[in-house]
């Protein structure tokens, strides 16, 4: 499996991860990508201030993304 393009270090996650330019993009990726995840299919985008782009998720909790992504 080739490596995706767009994966960053990303300061806030502490590590490695995927970035979108658009909310729409990531959701494309999850909609595209959901069946090769077991358990921890990414289920929504978010906007991470540290890389100033989108990330996806299998987190359900908002909250603990807005931990993490707060000021
Ligand atoms: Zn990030």
């Amino acid at each position: 499996m080739a490596k995706p393009k767009h994966r960053v270090y990303c300061p806030i996650a502490m590590r490695p991860k995927m970035v979108f330019e658009t909310e729409q993009k990531a959701m494309r990726f999850i909609e595209m990508n959901a069946d090769q995840f077991k358990g921890t299919a990414p289920i929504r985008a978010y906007f991470c201030k540290g890389c100033g782009g989108w990330h996806v998720t299998h987190r359900k909790r908002w909250e603990e993304i807005r931990k993490r992504t707060a000021d």
